[in-house]
């Protein structure tokens, strides 16, 4: 993928090439399609509230028709029955097209291990992003989207596991009250 150079003595202009300007674009304006078929889509609806504003990744929109979307969220368990519904809203989206399996069921069928259930979406339809999580919190499945994005700059379609992140700083604060730390002067 090629570098945006911007130049200029007076910053007036920019050179780039049109491979770099069109993935800028397409990793700016990501139009979802969402399969939300169980639980995991409690966690998808947190996720597009306002509080984590989606939005300002240029992914919020969903689109109704696969026709419209480039962007396909598989949000919770894939039974043996919606396989091939799922590969058929696939192959209607348009093209490039990116896969996100939301959740550990959609990722590998999860807790799910019988003949009902498909063991991820990876056995139907190429998948780019694996969100692990039952149900992932919506902080990882923006790192997911946010990887997602980074990989539409480099053009680059190996799948990626989204990584575990360290608990935050309050959380650790109660973590360590709960092992029997002091909550306050009057415990010491
Ligand atoms: S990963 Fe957990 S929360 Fe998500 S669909 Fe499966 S069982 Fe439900």
């Amino acid at each position: 993928m090629a570098e945006v150079t911007v130049g200029g003595g007076n910053e007036s202009f920019f050179t780039t090439r049109f491979d770099a300007l069109l993935a800028w674009s397409r990793k700016w304006s990501l139009f979802q399609y969402p399969f939300v078929t169980a639980c995991c889509g409690m966690e998808f609806m947190a996720t597009a509230a306002p509080r984590y504003d989606i939005a300002r990744f240029g992914a919020e929109a969903p689109r109704f028709s696969p026709r419209q979307a480039d962007l396909l969220w598989v949000v919770g368990t894939i039974s043996q029955r919606q396989g091939p519904v799922l590969k058929r809203i696939y192959e209607q989206m348009a093209d490039p097209k990116w896969v996100i399996a939301f959740g550990t069921c959609a990722s590998c069928g999860g807790f799910y291990d019988n003949y009902t259930t498909i063991p991820g979406t990876d056995k139907i339809i190429p998948t780019d992003i694996y969100i692990p999580g039952c149900p992932p919190r919506p902080e990882a499945v923006l790192d997911g989207l946010m990887l997602l994005q980074e990989k539409i700059t480099k053009g680059d379609r190996e799948p990626v596991v989204v990584p575990p992140r360290e608990a935050p700083r309050v959380a650790q604060v109660r973590v360590g009250r709960h092992e029997g730390a002091p909550r306050s002067e009057h415990d010491q």
